[in-house]
């Protein structure tokens, strides 16, 4: 009750309370009327009774001193002009019924004028049985509720002792009056009723003098605060507390659009300053490009892009070759100018969504995505040095630069900012080394020298010798149990300082040198002798090792393999080779039947970096291969590229066609795990297991996998 008069609203709580006090005073008002006019009523029939008692008593006296009853009986017989009296009767001293009287019935069809006659019936004393007065029967008072009221009244001789010589008993009907009594509440109630109404319509007009301007006050203000409106103002209605509350408001509205004002005003000098601040700290003042710390945004905003998309870029460093010449013979103002200048001519020779920006001095850089091949990346460079060939005009002096420059591409020179970066500086150091005014790709410490092939030679001998060169495993994972089942044997060069030289920095050379017949054998004898532990330490199935071209080819091949499996001891069901497509079709192997021999005591052949070669699908059924190894590209662009999900589950359901296993290779992520899995891939490798390991690494991964729960497994 109390909770939905709070839900009310002003006008609707006013008129509750109006409603609620109206009626209480109506009520009350009627209620005590009422209660008045019941005591009234009371009083006067108690009155009234004992008047004409008294009155009736003077006459009876000497009637029963003489025992008359018949003027007794006359006295009692002018009773009949009271209305009310039913009936009296009248006691002699010892308590016997003297007389009596009875109210005779109206007769019907009485002319009004004159009053009826009543006769009074003939008493019969026999009805009055017992007739003999009983002081219990009679009532002190008229109580409420009572339609009758039986009174007696006590008849003292006149003489001295004043004796009690009789009782006189009258008996009264008050229905009349009660009845009469309801008639004057109900039109109490009535004229209550119209009056509380009255006053409730006279006071919601009034209330309304209260609201109605209220109302529209909370109107303004929902305009002002939810619309926003601040050039609605309040109307004043007054003197009173509302229009004091309009006034205040509107002032209070004033304030706020002036504040408001001042604000907007600020914020705009405030974004002002900020869109200069962002400006000098983005941007290089003299050329208006955005500056070394915008080039750092840029280029991890590309490599994120990289990372996702697979999308290469270049990154080309420039250097001016004239520029400190013009600086000093000029000054510094003309230098300026001459960056300026070049600025927009290197602006002019790029597409609108190439990135440049000045590293500092006479530096600057170029990041290109978005290119098919590389050589587009040398037409920019062409460009670029056409463009800055022109004579410069400054200031009235004419000046003439060129300019080196050193290109890197992501991901063939690097996957991160700093080693593109050093890259790129590396190369355009090269280019000033060749005559300035040239572009260089970058080439890798190896690949440069590799002229010198005598000292490679030499390195990479040494490095064998030395032990520098050694023997990485990385796991196989067999996807349904995630249990190790093998590992790949993957070569790697450690310099004395540490360096770790991947395969594909120097196997190509060593193929070109023939040292990878050493390097093979070393890898084929480690490996053996390491799996040889493994099957026995840990139930081990296989370690696969990979063998190039010019391995396969080699006259040895065979019996370099049959006696690598011999002295470790080693069963060639639990060794593999690895040969990519194109060793395969270069089939003009020599001795295969020693390997043909080991193939069928169980050595398995995968095929490496499977749907990148040739494509030509004639050796599969045509040499004796037992597994396919999906090359890490296709891995890679898994589970969203719809090309390379296609390339994956043609060569695993190829796979199953011919009973070939199928390994996923580079699975770094379980969303590829997932996918693979849901595929029917059996097999993965990959960063997501494990990466490369030394062989004690190995080992203890290997302990640990019996101990400890297994690695990612595919979910789902
Ligand atoms: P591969 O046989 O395809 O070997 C897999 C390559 O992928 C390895 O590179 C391995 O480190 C890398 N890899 C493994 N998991 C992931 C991954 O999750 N993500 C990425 N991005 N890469 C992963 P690595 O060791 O640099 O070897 C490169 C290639 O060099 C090998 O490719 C193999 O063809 C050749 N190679 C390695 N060792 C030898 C060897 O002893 N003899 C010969 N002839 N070639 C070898
Ligand atoms: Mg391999
Ligand atoms: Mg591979």
């Amino acid at each position: 009750m109390l909770t939905r008069f709070h839900k009310l609203t002003i006008g609707g709580k006013l008129h509750a309370i109006n409603l609620l006090i109206v009626g209480l005073i109506t009520l009350l008002a009627i209620s005590t009327l009422s209660g008045y006019m019941y005591i009234t009523m009371r009083d006067d029939y108690r009155n009234n009774s004992q008047t004409v008692s008294s009155l009736l008593a003077e006459s009876v006296t000497s009637a029963l001193l003489f025992g008359d009853k018949k003027s007794a009986q006359e006295a009692l017989s002018g009773l009949r002009t009271v209305a009310y009296v039913t009936h009296a009767e009248l006691y002699d001293q010892a308590g016997d019924l003297f007389t009596a009287y009875v109210k005779a019935a109206a007769p019907i069809n009485a002319p009004a004028n004159p009053p009826p006659k009543f006769d009074s019936p003939k008493f019969d004393p026999a009805k009055f049985n017992p007739a003999k007065f009983n002081p219990a029967s009679y009532q002190p008072d008229i109580y409420f509720g009572n339609l009758t009221f039986d009174s007696a009244f006590p008849i003292h001789s006149i003489a001295q002792d004043k004796e009690q010589i009789g009782t006189l008993a009258l008996h009264l009907d008050l229905s009349d009056a009660y009845a009469q009594l309801a008639y004057q509440i109900i039109a109490l109630l009535l004229i209550g009723l119209l009056g509380a109404a009255l006053v409730s319509l006279a006071l919601s007009k009034l209330q309304k003098s209260i609201t109605l301007p209220l109302r529209a006050l909370t109107e303004t203000m929902r305009k002002v605060s939810e619309d926003n409106q601040l050039s609605e103002r309040a109307t004043p209605t007054g003197q009173d507390e509302i229009g004091e509350l309009a006034s205040v408001f509107n002032q209070m509205v004033n304030e706020l659009t002036l504040s408001k004002d001042t604000l907007h005003q600020e914020l705009k000098e405030r974004r002002h300053i900020e869109a200069k601040l962002s400006k000098i700290a983005h941007y290089d003042a003299i050329t208006h490009l955005p500056n070394r710390h915008s080039f750092n945004t840029q280029i991890d905003r590309v490599l994120l892009n990289y990372k996702h998309e697979h999308e290469k870029f270049a990154l080309l460093y420039i250097d001016l070759d004239n520029f400190k010449y013009v600086n000093d013979t000029f000054g510094h103002h003309v230098g300026d100018l001459l960056l300026g200048k070049t600025a927009e001519r290197l602006r002019t020779s790029l597409r609108q969504e190439d990135f440049i920006a000045r590293l500092g001095g006479d530096e600057f850089v170029i990041i290109i995505s978005a290119f098919t091949d590389t050589t587009q990346i040398g037409a920019v460079a062409d460009k670029i040095l056409t463009a800055l060939q022109g004579a410069f005009t400054l200031d009235g002096h004419e000046a003439f630069v060129g300019a080196s420059i050193g290109i890197a591409i992501c991901p063939d020179h690097g996957k991160d900012s700093e080693t593109l970066q050093r890259h790129a500086d590396n190369a355009m150091y090269r280019a000033k080394t060749l005559g300035k005014n040239n572009f260089q790709f970058y080439q890798d410490e190896l690949s440069r020298t590799q002229k010198n092939r005598i000292s490679i030679d030499a390195q990479l001998r040494r490095a064998l010798e030395r032990k520098e060169i050694v023997v990485y495993y990385q796991p196989i994972v067999e996807l349904s149990s995630s249990k190790i089942v093998g590992f790949e044997a993957l070569v790697r060069w450690i310099k004395q300082n540490g360096t770790v030289i991947r395969p594909g920095e120097f196997i190509p050379l060593a193929e070109e040198i023939g040292l990878i017949i050493d390097i093979g054998k070393f890898v084929l004898d480690t490996s053996t002798a390491q799996t040889a532990l493994w099957v026995e330490r840990f139930g081990l199935e296989f370690t696969a090792v990979n063998f190039s071209t010019r391995q396969f080819k080699h006259p040895t091949l065979s019996e370099d393999v049959y006696h690598a499996l011999q002295n470790a001891r080693l069963q060639p069901r639990h060794f593999e080779m690895e040969i990519t497509e194109t060793v395969l079709m270069d089939n003009s192997t020599t001795s295969m039947k020693l390997l043909d021999t080991l193939i069928n005591q169980g050595m398995g052949i995968a095929i490496d970096d499977f749907g990148t070669g040739y494509s030509s699908l004639s050796y599969i059924t045509s040499f004796p291969i037992s597994k396919i190894k999906i090359d890490q590209s296709f891995t890679a662009k898994l589970p969203d590229d719809k090309n390379a999900l296609a390339v994956v589950t043609a060569i695993i359901g190829l796979a199953k066609s011919l009973n070939l296993k199928v390994v996923a290779e580079g699975i770094e992520t379980q969303q590829q795990l997932d996918c693979l899995a849901t595929l029917g891939c059996q097999y993965g490798q990959g960063y997501l297991f494990s990466e490369p390991l030394p062989a004690l690494a190995a080992t203890q991964l290997l302990e640990a996998r019996n101990t400890r729960p297994a690695p990612p497994a595919a979910s789902g």
